[in-house]
């Protein structure tokens, strides 16, 4: 979408979330779990009695002996809000992070502004909010208001770059919904411990209650987990989605 005023200002309300490399299967857990009790092993060995296999997963997940789902990768490239990275970069362990820079190119106006579906009032107390539909009204408001605050966010932004002043300075007057894209790598167990805190989800034993924008990204790195690990991902379900 396109707002009146600055042309190139676009407002998004979508997350992109897009598997750019993996080398990431089941057989990656079994190959690192066997090692344990039958030394080396071949992947043709590993895969020669599924149930077991699968029975094994389920094993290491309900007991939590987590180490074996480390030995696989997946890189993200990923653009969202700046708030959503503030909250994303929190997870530190198993995690690889590089973002665009502000102060080696220029920020581009793309902003986040929530859709109809994004659930507009909290009410509630610390620790035990919930969140219900916000009226037209409020949905208009805040659409307006994000835009104008925008606009003239990033009007101030231009002037400054216009002055000679450094990127790295000006960058100082935009506001968290600009959107910023990054590379993140993980490996399936830092990415469980991530979703086991950044989704909410039926299956899970202990609930959690984050920010629907990270939950978006999460939800669409968990499509693509789940593609590639079907075994681990279902015993993640399985185990009430608490990282091994
Ligand atoms: C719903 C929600 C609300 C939140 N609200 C806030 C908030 O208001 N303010 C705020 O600052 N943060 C907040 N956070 C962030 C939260 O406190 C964690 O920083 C974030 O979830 C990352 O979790 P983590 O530390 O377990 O992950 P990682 O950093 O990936 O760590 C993984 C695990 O490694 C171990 N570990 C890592 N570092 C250490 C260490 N230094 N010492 C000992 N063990 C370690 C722990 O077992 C940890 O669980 C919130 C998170 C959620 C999900």
């Amino acid at each position: 979408m396109t707002p009146a005023g600055d042309p190139n200002l676009s407002l998004r309300s979508d997350v992109t979330v897009e598997l750019v490399k993996s080398s990431a299967s089941d057989a990656d857990v079994l190959f690192a779990a066997r090692v344990s009790t039958l030394g080396e092993q071949s992947l043709e060995e590993l895969q020669k009695d599924p149930e077991r296999s699968k029975g094994l997963i389920n094993y290491l997940m309900r007991d939590r002996h987590g180490s074996p789902f480390e030995h696989n990768s997946m890189t993200f490239f990923i653009s969202a809000p700046i708030f959503v990275f503030r909250e994303f970069m929190r997870h530190r362990v198993g995690w690889s992070y590089n973002e665009e820079s502000g102060r080696y190119r220029e920020l581009q106006p793309v902003f986040y502004t929530p859709d109809r579906t994004r659930k507009l009032v909290q009410q509630g107390r610390p620790g035990k909010y919930v969140f219900v539909e916000g009226t037209s009204g409020q949905h208009a408001t805040v659409s307006r208001v994000l835009e104008e605050s925008y606009q003239q966010a990033y009007a101030a932004y231009q002037k400054l770059l216009a002055e000679g002043v450094a990127r790295e300075v000006a960058r100082s007057v935009l506001p968290v919904g600009l959107f910023s894209s990054m590379y993140a790598t993980c490996n399936a167990r830092s990415l469980m411990h991530f979703l086991g805190l950044r989704t909410q989800h039926e299956l899970a034993k202990v609930p959690s209650f984050p920010q629907r924008e990270i939950e978006m990204v999460g939800e669409r790195m968990e499509a693509e987990w789940a593609k590639l690990m079907p075994l681990t991902y279902a015993a993640f379900n399985a185990n009430g989605r608490v990282a091994p």
